[in-house]
């Protein structure tokens, strides 16, 4: 499905928050880079979709109404076997009727494992003077307890991407810390005008989550990621 296609189907079913799933669809379609990600519908599809994707995976809850997945016990990690991925599937659906029985449950997703990386978040917001603006900063509790996050007014420059990452107080995680792999800068300046060209194009979308990316010397990519639409 392409982005438009994506966007109106959600929009006909009147409603705003967007899957993962369907997140990630739109985020490749922008030239992001993301967790492969397929849907089963049944625990014998995520058996077989695991197999092709190749193990280590992790399975997650696919639901518009399930906004925060792990909360709600709708993430399995690191599973390594057939019986694993049967489990987790049953965990799931199972902790999701506990946890938030009104959820229309579309599915759970199968994802490769991504390797661990420097987490990173980028976020968009539209401020009601100054339109949309990103957010980036460094995942887990340096986001949530220290509020170590920058933002710039949309279009970025390069300039703009380069000054947001390095005005992170958590910046020298970034560079490697104690021997830690390092993330590549210019990746996640790319990444940050890649987000900003995106956003620009498209004000059907009112709010963007991708949290986290996993940042590499060599890359970045998409962990999870939540889209807002405008409501009209
Ligand atoms: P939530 O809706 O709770 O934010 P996430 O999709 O972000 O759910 O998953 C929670 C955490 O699990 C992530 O922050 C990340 O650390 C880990 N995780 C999720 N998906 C993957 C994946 N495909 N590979 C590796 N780690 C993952
Ligand atoms: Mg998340």
């Amino acid at each position: 499905m392409t982005v438009d296609e994506i966007i109106s189907a959600a929009m006909k079913e009147g409603r705003v928050y967007l899957t993962e799933l369907e997140s990630k669809q739109i985020l490749k379609e922008a030239g992001i880079a993301t967790t492969e990600i397929r849907l089963a519908k049944s625990k014998e599809e995520a058996v077989s979709l695991s197999r092709e994707i190749g193990f280590p995976v992790v399975l997650k809850i696919v639901s518009p109404d399930v906004l925060h997945k792990s909360d709600a016990g709708g993430v399995k990690l690191s599973l390594d076997s057939e019986q694993e991925v049967g489990k987790a599937f049953d965990d799931i659906i199972s902790s999701i009727k506990e946890h938030e029985p009104a959820a229309k449950i579309e599915g759970v997703s199968v994802q490769n494992m991504a390797r661990p990386g420097t987490e990173v978040i980028i976020g968009m917001s539209k401020d009601p003077q100054f339109g949309p603006v990103l957010m980036f900063g460094l995942g887990g509790i340096l986001v949530e307890i220290l509020k170590d996050v920058s933002f710039r007014i949309v279009p970025l420059t390069r300039r703009d991407a380069r000054e947001m990452i390095k005005e992170l107080k958590g910046y020298p995680i970034l560079e490697g810390y104690r021997g830690q792999e390092p993330a590549n800068i210019e990746v996640l300046e790319d990444l940050l005008l890649t987000v900003s060209d995106f956003v620009e194009g498209r004000p059907e979308i009112m709010e963007m989550d991708i949290n986290p990316i996993f940042a590499y010397s060599d890359g970045a990519v998409a962990v999870d990621a939540r889209v807002i639409l405008e409501s009209e």
